[in-house]
Parts: structure tokens; sequence; C-alpha cells
């Protein structure tokens, strides 16, 4: 559809997509491992898996194997990980379309070994701190030697993930590393060294160089989005996503009127408000403070947040008529409301944000 024909949108700029791959591939000096999980961090799975491969990702990697899966069926050719759990009952639908499964656990393990016809590709998963997925590091060598015995696993790579990347002063990332660089020490000794050895998210890339190894697994970044406020993104990303509504009517209510659910918010005086079609089952959060940019300014929601609508206040921006393009996340004239800023709002971060927007918005590329 084109945007004239539209209500509520988001615009994601592959040109900006595509650049912030090739930044964080110069910055890094690694091949990159694009992070394209949770539908691409909203903005979009099938058309993000093609640009990244374009501008030159070496690796997608995704969280579930169906996310995997959509992009094998829209054309993506190049490696593809699922990094976390996958069922046995997939195996062979996993080799089949040459996508490579995460390792963590020995019975895991012996359950892909059984249900693999040909050579699973997988990755053994380390847990140096992160206390999530992962063999605990101690034990990570026996298990290495346990999978390379296996002829229907073949381990391509091993890698460990950072509970506070984010965070360049904590010093937990330092003490991830050492375990990890330790162990991969031992394995290159026991001459079991696999081709990806693998740790760095995107403020790690950032902000640890020790930690890039054989590449970097880039999520946030390459949306143009910062991983923390501690860890921001050089001046060079740019973010990919904006959100936009239109205003569906507009009226003038009288001193002491309620307006939408539970009259939580009333009129003082004469106001103008309009609404528009953004709500909650949108992405939009059921919470006060929220702000939109219209006319390039930056204008109050009011009252409560509905499942598909929600009510401005217009009284600064009188010329207002139905129609008129509203931003929820971009830039307006000199206006802007970032990812971050709504995250601030609503208590949380800026990845929640861009994930939690929904599949009904219909996504319009460029660039
Ligand atoms: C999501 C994820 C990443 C990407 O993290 P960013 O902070 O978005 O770069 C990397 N590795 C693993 C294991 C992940 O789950």
């Amino acid at each position: 559809m084109q945007k004239e024909e539209l209500i509520s949108w988001l615009e994601i700029d592959l040109g900006a997509i595509r650049d912030n791959v090739q930044e964080m591939m110069r910055i890094t000096g690694r091949p990159l491992m694009a992070v394209v999980k949770a539908n691409a961090y909203g903005h979009g799975i099938e058309a993000v898996g093609k640009a990244v491969e374009a501008a030159g990702a070496a690796w997608c990697s995704v969280a579930r194997i169906e996310e995997a899966f959509v992009l094998r069926e829209n054309g993506v050719t190049c490696p593809i990980l699922v990094m976390g759990y996958t069922p046995p009952q997939v195996v062979r639908e996993a080799i089949a379309r040459n996508i490579s499964l995460t390792v963590d656990a020995p019975d895991v393990a012996a359950q892909y070994a059984e249900a693999a016809d040909t050579p699973l590709k997988c990755h053994l998963k380390v847990d140096t701190g992160m206390s999530r997925l992962g063999i605990h590091v101690d034990q990570a060598m026996n298990f290495l030697h346990w999978l390379h015995a296996q002829k229907t696993l073949a381990v391509e790579g091993m890698f460990t993930h950072f509970a506070r990347a984010d965070e360049p002063q904590a010093a937990t990332t330092a003490e991830q590393l050492a375990k990890f660089q330790r162990l991969v020490q031992d394995i290159e000794a026991a001459g079991l060294r696999p081709e990806w050895v693998h740790a760095a998210n995107s403020a790690a890339g950032l902000y640890f160089p020790e930690t890039r190894f054989d590449l970097v697994r880039s999520g946030i970044a390459i949306y143009g989005l910062q991983p923390s406020d501690n860890a921001p993104l050089p001046e060079t990303f740019r973010p990919a996503l904006t959100m936009k509504t239109r205003i569906t009517s507009v009226r003038i209510l009288p001193p002491g009127q309620g307006i939408s659910y539970g009259h939580r918010y009333t009129t003082a005086n004469v106001q103008r408000v309009g609404s528009i079609a953004v709500g909650y089952a949108d992405g939009f959060r059921r919470w006060a403070g929220n702000r939109v940019l219209l006319q390039g300014k930056s204008v109050p929601v009011v009252g409560t947040i509905c499942m598909d609508q929600c009510v401005i206040n217009l009284d600064d921006v009188p010329e207002a008529r139905r129609g008129d393009e509203v931003v929820l996340i971009g830039q307006q004239g000199s206006a802007r409301i970032s990812a971050e800023m709504m995250a601030k709002t609503w208590g949380t971060i800026n990845y929640e944000v861009v994930s939690g927007l929904a599949s009904r918005l219909t996504r319009l590329y460029n660039g």
C-alpha cells in the first residue's frame, strides 16, 4: 500500500540499515552476524534479512527456527544461526534448509545427533556468566570432545554472551571474557577450535575490542539504536525506523469534559483535541506522559490510550486537520522523538519499544 492509503504505518530506511551494517564491520574489522530476531527488532525480517545480506553481512541470526525458515523462504542464502533452543523434531528440516543450531546441553545434543540424517551444523553455546543458556564453561571442553566424536554433528562454532556489555564500566564483561579466552586457548591446544568463535553483541563489539574474535553479532546497532545510555553509538550510525499515524478527527470540548476510557483526564478549559489511530495494540502503551509530533511540535496525549486510538491535545496546533501526519517515533521538522525517549517514558529500553511494534502496522521500505 501507498502512504496516502494508510492511517498508521512504519517507514523503514533500508539504506540506513545497510550503512549501519557496513559501519559496524568497518569499526570492528570483523565479519558481521546480523541479528534479525523478533521481526528484525520490529523492522520487518523479510526486507531486513535481504538488506543485511546485500550489505555484506556474512551471517544472519535469529532466536527461533521459525524465524530462520522465514529468512530462507524470502531468499536469504547466507549462513543462519538459531541462537535459542530448537526442539529435536525440527532438526532434519534445519539440515535441509542449511540452518545452524545452537547446542548447549549433552542431552539435547544427543537427541540432535540421533535425529540428524546428514551432519547438522551446530554452535556450542558456553555459559560464562549470563546464566541463561549454555554449557558451563568448565564443562565445555569435555562436551566439545564428545560433540566432535558424533558423525551427525558438525561443530562449526562456539560462542558465549555477555550480561553487562552495555555497561562499559562494569567488570563483568572482562571476567566473562577471561573465562572464554582461557577456554579458546585450551580448545586450540587440543586441536578442536571451530571455525567461528564469537562473543560480542553490539555493545561489546563497540566497547570491548578483545571480544570480537571471528565475528560480531550485532542487532541494536544495525538499526541505528544505542545499546544503552552508557554505551551510545558513534554519530555515524542513523536510526532506520519512523512510526507515523494521522489525525482522524478534530473536536472542541467544553470545560469539565472527560476524555477516553475511565475519564481519567478532564478538560480544565475549552480545549481542542484530536484523535489519532494508534493504540496499545500497535505497541503504544497505556501509560501517562506520552507525546507525539504534529506540525513540528511536541504535543501531549490526553486520557487513556485505547486499543486502536488515542486522543491528543491540539491547543498549540489549532491549524491541525484530519489526515495530518503525526510522528510517534522519528523526526518532524526540527522536533524528534527517539525510540530511546519513548522507552524512558515507559521505564523500559529501546529494544522493547521497537520489538513490540505490532505486525498490523504496514512497513514501508525506502532506500
Ligand atoms: C539478541 C542477541 C544479540 C544481539 O544483541 P544486540 O545488543 O542487539 O547487539 C547477540 N547475541 C545474542 C545471543 C542475542 O540473544
